[in-house]
């Protein structure tokens, strides 16, 4: 099964993670193809952030789901991939993540993509799947890396992609955002 993260998306997920001091935590979604799963139109609710920890605002994410309903018509039940970073730690998911991934099962259903990035671009990925019983997959790669990610990622921090971060971080601790903006 292919995992694919188009190169905007990984040139977005790359930004997060480097250029924001605490961790931070972006949600996708996931179209099922004849050939595997397809990542896209990321976002970053608002969230409360630590040096090591975060919490995701759940009407923010209503919200921004709602709005994409209405725009792109994207459903709600295609948010089936998380993300967060590790900052320079290992991106391996501690007890707390596999928690998150539990709480997340038992709203969306079914399965569950999740990513956890260092700022060494290491990464693990897994998929969880709830029924008949909770199953999960690790050590998932994705499908190699687009030739344009280069590209994406200097475009990226050119453009600095505002909309998509402005009222998105709440200032916590360290200032979620402020390094970026
Ligand atoms: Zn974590």
């Amino acid at each position: 099964m292919k995992i694919t993260l188009p190169a905007e998306e990984w040139a977005f997920l790359v930004a997060l993670v480097q250029r924001i001091k605490t961790e931070s935590a972006a949600l996708g979604y996931v179209t099922v193809t004849e050939e595997g799963l397809v990542v896209h139109d990321l976002f970053v609710p608002e969230q409360e952030v630590t040096g090591a920890t975060f919490e995701m605002d759940k009407t923010s994410v209503g919200k921004i789901a709602e709005e994409n309903r209405v725009k792109k018509g994207l459903d709600i039940g295609d948010i089936r991939f998380q993300w967060h970073s590790h900052g320079t730690m290992s991106p391996g998911p501690s007890s707390v993540d596999a928690g998150n991934v539990v709480d997340l099962l038992s709203c969306s259903g079914t399965w569950l993509l999740t990513m956890i990035m260092n700022r060494s671009l290491e990464y693990t990925l897994q998929l969880d799947v709830l029924k008949p019983h909770h199953a999960r997959i690790t050590g998932l790669q994705l499908d190699s890396r687009d030739s344009r990610v280069e590209e994406a990622i200097r475009r990226v921090h050119e453009e600095r992609r505002v909309g998509d971060w402005r009222g998105a971080p709440r200032m916590l601790g360290t200032g979620f955002g402020e390094y970026y903006l």
